[in-house]
């Protein structure tokens, strides 16, 4: 069901794994797995292309309260803990993801935009060795190929196991 909202202009980027930026911008090395789940928040702003942003600098902007704030970190928590185990499931590791939220009309946040390959990282878990083979929007951003077959391949999975569990 399709709900209209008022978006808050922030990008929650939760991260399981180092890749991305995080490995660009750290000396963090890709693949690491990381003790607990990283939140890192960017501003969505097209002109200042989309900068990493601080919980004090969100106030100082009057993006969102505090208290706002922490309830959505904590959303992307607990939505985190669903989402890789149900990717574990079909054999998938939750590299990172981004979500966005908003406002409904009775002012209560709720979840935006979609969870897709596309904002998400996925990983075949079904390697025998430990080379990464992407199963996301990586395949398109890295010229890797195999964009549709990826994601077809996804969507088998995700159907299998609906079929068997549901
Ligand atoms: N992501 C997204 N939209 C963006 C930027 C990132 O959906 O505009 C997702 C991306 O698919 C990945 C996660 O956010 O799952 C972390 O991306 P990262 O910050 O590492 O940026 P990248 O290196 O992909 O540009």
């Amino acid at each position: 069901m399709q709900k209209k909202i008022k978006v808050i202009p922030l990008e929650i980027v939760l991260r399981n794994t180092a890749y991305g930026s995080l490995c660009k911008e750290t000396t963090i090395k890709p693949g690491a797995l990381l003790s607990k789940p990283l939140i890192d928040i960017y501003l969505k702003n097209d002109e200042l292309n989309d900068p990493l942003i601080t919980k004090d600098r969100i106030e100082l902007m009057n993006i969102l309260s505090s208290h706002d704030l922490e309830l959505i970190i904590n959303l992307t928590l607990k939505i985190n803990v669903i989402l890789k185990s149900f990717f574990k499931n079909i054999q998938l590791q939750l590299v990172d993801f981004k979500l966005e939220f908003g406002y409904d009309f009775k002012n209560n946040i709720i979840l935006g935009d979609e969870i897709s390959p596309d904002n998400c990282r996925l990983w075949d878990l079904n390697q025998k060795n430990d080379i990464i083979v992407s199963l996301d929007k990586d395949r398109f951003r890295n010229d890797l190929g195999g964009l549709i077959e990826a994601y077809s391949e996804i969507h088998r999975r995700i159907n299998d196991f609906l079929k068997l569990n549901w």
